[in-house]
């Protein structure tokens, strides 16, 4: 080497932590000293479904402070992953759940949400107590104490009034409706004999729901019960009344959250899909019992009862696409609760929720967007909740697959980041592991 050679060497080696701090170091790379480096990610547009592969991500302090397509290098106390040929999209949010009743339990319902991919949910029991409880546990894993997905208060259910339309709801000021209303809920705006069945069931025509002691499953038997009703609705559907009121609903900027998913196991109580579904090893023993009792009472209801309810369930979904497309915003939400949401089980519900609306005809991107996006506008969170941008809150999923091509992509969870908190598949999996063996000693 001659001494020219070594003099410019000497030059540069003391120049190389200012190049790598302002990233134009010799490798290009930039060097992060705390926090979590995810290396060479396919980062999902959430707003358009777009792409932009080769990125790195920096998250520190709960929050994303770097996307980039220059190298990051860990050092000090960061941690780096590589999550080549991974797609990075926000976590999901469950906008209909009821889980803060069991943050003490054993097991509490956060392992199986976060394996989920759920990293923020929306309690709708809110009661006074829940809200403190809720408050104290975003506290406690904000500090990084517990883990837990952030508990979200927003209002309670917005069930619709039989006695009132949903137009007249919608033009009175209501947020959000949840299940379609519940019950025959909006579908009964859609109905060209809408004034004369309303006043039928205001006036008391109605049966009560039946068992009366059986209180898991209510609304299934309650319908039931009142079949020749619900078939009165579906003979007297008109598509052009649900599209106006999906323009109301617009006008007034009403949401929805389906629950598709609730609706669905509430008129398939005995489907064996449910019954023998491999993820009841997550569901408490005496849940798992009730629920079998809930199959065992659908099996003995009367088939042509039962096989209206499942014919307004098709109506509910069609109605549902309808509705989006014509503008209706709407968010996802599983209504998963314990023993009263029927086969439902935390977490998972979520993604059978996502299957649901890929049978009623979502696009991969829409179910995506109303997992993450939407919900952010909802809340008017924009600045930290609905896409993976610099600034927004670390809350990740990882993805082995595009989630914008398959529905099923958006289960196939390589990572998720909690709080700016790597959890690995492996991570992942033990979290499911340990809630099971915990269910398994009860
Ligand atoms: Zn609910």
């Amino acid at each position: 080497m001659t001494l020219r050679n070594q003099a410019i060497l000497g030059v540069l080696a003391a120049l190389a932590p200012l190049l790598a701090a302002c990233g134009g170091g010799g490798d290009n790379a930039i060097d992060v000293a705390g926090g979590t480096v995810l290396q060479n990610a396919i980062v999902v547009n959430t707003r358009d479904g777009s792409l932009s592969a080769g990125m790195n991500l920096h998250v520190e302090g709960g929050k994303i402070r770097r996307i980039t397509a220059q190298p990051l290098r860990a050092t000090g106390a960061a941690q780096a992953f590589d999550v080549s040929g991974k797609y990075v999209v926000p976590g999901y949010l469950d906008m209909h759940a009821h889980a803060v009743h069991r943050a003490d339990g054993n097991p509490p319902y956060w392992p199986l949400m976060i394996a989920s991919g759920i990293t923020g949910f929306r309690e709708e029991s809110d009661s006074p107590a829940n809200i403190e409880r809720g408050n104290a546990l975003n506290r406690d894993s904000a500090a990084g104490r517990v883990l837990a997905p952030e508990v979200i208060f927003h209002g309670g259910e917005a069930h619709l009034n039989p006695a009132i339309s949903a137009r007249d709801a919608s033009d009175a000021g209501a947020p959000s409706f949840d299940h379609l209303g519940a019950g025959w809920g909006l579908i009964m705006d859609c109905s060209s004999e809408e004034q004369t069945l309303r006043a039928a069931a205001l006036a008391g025509s109605l049966k009560p729901p039946f068992p009366p002691t059986f209180v898991t499953n209510p609304r299934a038997y309650d319908g039931a019960q009142n079949a020749p009703f619900y078939q009165r609705i579906l003979d007297t559907y008109d598509e052009s009344k649900c599209a106006a009121l999906s323009k109301v609903f617009v006008k007034n900027n009403t949401w929805q959250t389906l629950t598709l998913i609730r609706l669905r196991t509430q008129v398939y109580g005995n489907d064996p899909q449910y019954r023998n579904d491999p993820n009841l090893a997550y569901v408490d023993k005496s849940t798992r019992a009730i629920w079998q009792e809930v199959g065992d009472q659908f099996a003995k209801l009367p088939a042509s009862a039962v096989a209206t309810l499942q014919q307004f369930y098709e109506l509910q979904k069609r109605v549902s696409r309808l509705m989006k497309q014509n503008g209706v915003k709407m968010m996802t939400g599983s209504d998963f609760s314990g023993d009263m949401s029927v086969w439902l089980v935390p977490g998972i519900s979520l993604h059978q929720e996502f299957r649901e609306l890929a049978a009623a005809g979502f696009s991969p991107l829409e179910i995506l967007q109303m997992a993450t996006l939407d919900p952010a506008e909802f809340m008017g969170r924009q600045a930290t909740l609905g896409t993976v941008e610099e600034g927004k809150n670390a809350d990740l999923v990882v993805l082995d697959a595009n989630p914008v091509a398959d529905v099923a992509n958006l289960g196939r969870i390589s990572a998720v980041v909690l709080k700016g908190r790597y959890l690995s598949a492996a991570a992942l999996e033990k979290m499911k592991a340990d809630t099971a063996a915990a269910i398994a000693r009860q």
